[in-house]
């Protein structure tokens, strides 16, 4: 398990900067398709189309809270292309060191089994080029794969699911990076899934489930994404219960900020990481006890 929230820094390991933006329709960036050809200029272009106020305005408000990474979820084909295709632009800003990319294909997003071959030859390009030297300190990093996942009320019928889940692990799993896992109504199929894959990391994203599923993910290494919810206090009750078996490392925070209404909260994060300190705190005076 990683350091301690505290000593490693903030991280808000799930948020998106560009749900909302109808560059993620699927058909509309097919003239972005060439990834050699990264400009600034029309890095700029993408976004200037797409409201450039208010994308300076999210990153503004990322720059200037207490958070020192940021871990990008994407969705779709679509929207990691626009992620690769703004990456130079967002390197040259205040966020420059702080923003990790990861690619994802959410259940929401795909229509079709097919839609995975195409999506994998664009990441699998990315990570050619990372592992190979052959990237400059502006390209675009992948530094997991997320968010994916399972989900029994949207998208495709859930066996199709699974079997793209599979072939996308299948096909990514040598590259260890870590997974955003989105799951739905559906943990035992994932937790079934993962059987196969025992060397897969990662976090299963808004983990409001019970504490026989969390040590099921736990005993596989799997972080618990925490967020909102947290603070909820009809849920203090159950947190507390969570966090005297589960130690603070176990959770990964995340503000699931999707960037399609409203600007990025500075405060969550902070507030979410000193209410779980508070929790942690009674949970183990609660232990003592017993
Ligand atoms: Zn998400």
């Amino acid at each position: 398990m990683a350091s301690s929230i505290l000593s490693s820094g903030l991280c808000d390991h799930h948020c998106h900067l560009f749900l909302g933006c109808p560059a993620i329709e699927p058909d509309a960036l097919d003239e972005l398709d060439d990834l050699d050809d990264l400009e600034l200029a029309e890095a700029a272009q993408v976004c200037a189309w797409w409201q450039l106020d208010r994308v300076q305005q999210q990153l503004k408000a990322f720059a200037d809270s207490a958070v020192s990474t940021f871990v990008l979820q994407t969705v779709s084909l679509a929207d990691f292309k626009l992620h690769l295709r703004v990456w130079p632009w967002l390197q040259q800003g205040p966020l420059a060191q702080r923003l990790q990319l990861y690619a994802g294909l959410h259940p929401f997003y795909v229509h079709a089994p097919a839609e995975l071959q195409p999506w994998l030859e664009t990441v699998s390009q990315i990570w050619q080029q990372q592992s190979t030297l052959k990237s400059s300190l502006h390209s675009p990093r992948l530094f997991g794969i997320g968010e994916v996942g399972l989900d029994k009320r949207h998208g495709m019928e859930l066996k199709l699911q699974i079997a793209l889940l599979d072939s996308l692990l299948e096909a990514t799993v040598a590259w260890h990076l870590p997974y955003s896992f989105h799951c739905v109504g559906a943990h035992s199929e994932l937790l079934a899934l993962l059987k196969h894959y025992p060397q897969v990391t990662g976090t299963v994203h808004g983990f409001t489930g019970s504490l026989e599923l969390a040590k099921q993910y736990t005993k596989r290494g799997l972080h618990l994404g925490l967020g909102r919810a947290l603070l909820a206090p009809q849920n203090q009750r159950k947190y507390q219960q969570l966090l005297q078996s589960f130690p603070q490392e176990t959770w990964h925070l995340e503000s699931d900020f999707d960037g399609s209404h409203g600007v990025y909260d500075p405060t969550l994060l902070p507030q979410l990481t000193q209410h779980l300190t508070n929790l942690s705190a009674s949970a183990k005076q609660a232990n003592l006890r017993v």
